[in-house]
């Protein structure tokens, strides 16, 4: 699969500055020789169906060993060893969520969010209530200042105008004003930025920017959003005493990077009943609650808390101030009932959200060592010296994390986290899939207790695929059935009475 192709295959992977160093080159022409073997060998329609699972995968994980088959009584009936199989190995997909890195298990990965959010607002599947009576908002909340960066601001965005990322809308002049700083450096753009500038998100200067502040800020956002929720859950308490009702909240947060390399998050926050004779159950809050009350509780909690880092000795023993900015919280109030357009489009943003890592900076880098810092902490770019306020600071006690995740400019911990009960997991949207294949789409046909009957003894074995011919069969294949799945789907909509397709 060449880059171009990729392209038009999953379009959402595209990001025009980005440089990944495992960018895929075409293929190499002694390599297709592979694929004529593959396809000359016998086995060549078996290897395929062996592969299916994984068959869109850039680099599936391949496993060895064996499964046993028991009886109904628990006696072995068979075992089948891996050695039996087509390259001797079972491929699994590699299940990674950025797109940069398999579009394919991305794909897969976007998809789950975006059920799982939807079944979070609207309920009435997975073994969820309907959810249409339950107050909920899409927040967005920002990190502070860390300095003046270029950036590219539209009053009003003209009535056609997609999405952020394609916005050809007339911006504002970056920053008018402003005298030359300290470093003899102007600290003034009059450039009207379009969305592709890579100039978007650097510091004015590099010299006052403070990337050491913002790197401590991405390592500690968690805990930043930790205290939050508490105070949130404190406000909350507070309302429904004033009110003589009990409420709980149910959230699902993700988050993205700014250009400027550090993160924000986007939230879409539940607003649930208590019933205290049930306490898990999901009920919706009295009516007496508004949205207002709501998002004034909101605003209250995300105001309020800040706290001061653990001191580092780089900063004179000092902490760094945690806190969110100070343009406020940015809340869009979604309506579970009726409002459907807004709902779809508000999920879709945020299933997008978690196939993505540190694109929007222009650069996508590993995990570093001693030996890549050196290429990659660039003194002369914003990027390269918060590559290196992270290497720096990391070396302290208590401070090591900002090394491991210096590539991520600090940014550790998992892109999703929902609270119980917001929805269903990825572990179970994970097994749903697994019975779907198991009974070749009729997932009626599953038997749990057939199921307990087949034990995997399965190990690691490699990474990737033998070669790159098979890459190129197994992904055409893949590819292949996609289309095929799309057209079925196609038709099916065409037809009057069809029903609706789950998006
Ligand atoms: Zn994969
Ligand atoms: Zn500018
Ligand atoms: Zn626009
Ligand atoms: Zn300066």
């Amino acid at each position: 699969m060449g880059v171009g192709e990729n392209a038009e295959t999953w379009p959402w992977t595209t990001d025009r500055r980005v440089e990944h160093p495992d960018a895929q080159l075409g293929f190499d022409p002694a390599e297709t020789i592979t694929a004529r073997d593959r396809v000359r060998s016998g086995d060549y329609p078996e290897w395929l169906d062996h592969v299916s699972a994984a068959a869109a995968c850039t680099r599936p994980i391949r496993l060895s060993g064996s499964i046993d088959v028991k009886n109904p009584d628990g006696t072995l009936m068979h075992t089948i060893d891996t050695d039996s199989m087509p390259d001797g190995v079972i491929y699994t997909p590699c299940g990674n969520r950025r797109a940069s890195v398999c579009p394919s298990c991305a794909e897969v990965y976007r998809r789950d969010t975006y059920q799982i959010i939807r079944a979070g607002l609207k309920g009435g599947r997975y073994g969820l209530p309907p959810l249409g009576q339950h107050l909920a908002v899409f927040l967005t909340a920002t990190a502070p200042s860390f300095g003046p960066v270029h950036h590219r601001v539209v009053k009003t965005h003209a009535a056609d105008c997609r999405s952020k990322d394609r916005c050809t809308c007339r911006a504002q002049v970056c920053r008018p004003f402003g005298k030359p700083c300290d470093h003899g450096r102007e600290m003034r753009c009059t450039s009207r930025h379009t969305a592709s500038d890579p100039l978007l998100g650097t510091p004015l200067c590099l010299d006052c920017y403070d990337h050491r502040h913002q790197v401590v800020w991405n390592l500690q956002a968690t805990e930043l959003w930790r205290r939050t929720i508490q105070e949130f859950d404190r406000e909350l308490e507070r309302l429904g005493k004033r009110l003589g009702v009990d409420l709980r909240r149910r959230y699902l947060k993700v988050y993205e990077f700014q250009a400027r390399g550090v993160i924000h998050y986007h939230a879409i926050i539940r607003l649930d009943g208590y019933h205290p004779d049930c306490p898990g159950a999901i009920v919706p809050p009295d009516r007496i609650v508004t949205r207002g009350m709501f998002a004034s509780v909101l605003e209250t909690a995300f105001g309020k808390t800040r706290y001061a880092t653990a001191g580092h000795p780089a900063n004179n023993g000092h902490g760094w101030e945690m806190a969110w900015g100070a343009q406020g919280l940015d809340i869009v109030h979604i309506n579970a009932d009726g409002d459907d357009a807004n709902l779809t489009k508000l999920s879709g943003y945020l299933a997008k959200y978690v196939t993505k890592s540190t694109e929007a900076t222009g650069a996508i880098f590993r995990r570093l060592d001693d030996m890549s810092i050196e290429l990659y902490a660039a003194p002369d770019t914003h990027t390269g010296r918060l590559i290196q306020a992270c290497w720096d600071l990391g070396t302290a006690d208590g401070w090591h994390r900002l090394r491991r995740y210096a590539h991520q400019y600090g940014v550790g911990g998992h892109i999703t986290t929902k609270s119980r009960g917001f929805s269903v997991t990825y572990t179970y949207k994970r097994w749903e899939r697994t019975i779907w294949r198991r009974t070749q789409g009729f997932p009626h046909l599953w038997d749990d207790q057939q199921a307990d009957l087949v034990v995997y003894r399965l190990g690691y074995h490699a990474t990737g695929w033998i070669t790159t011919g098979d890459a190129l069969l197994a992904n055409s294949a893949a590819d292949a059935a996609r289309r095929r799945a799309q057209a079925a789907r196609d038709y099916a909509d065409d037809q009057p009475s069809a029903l609706p397709t789950a998006a």
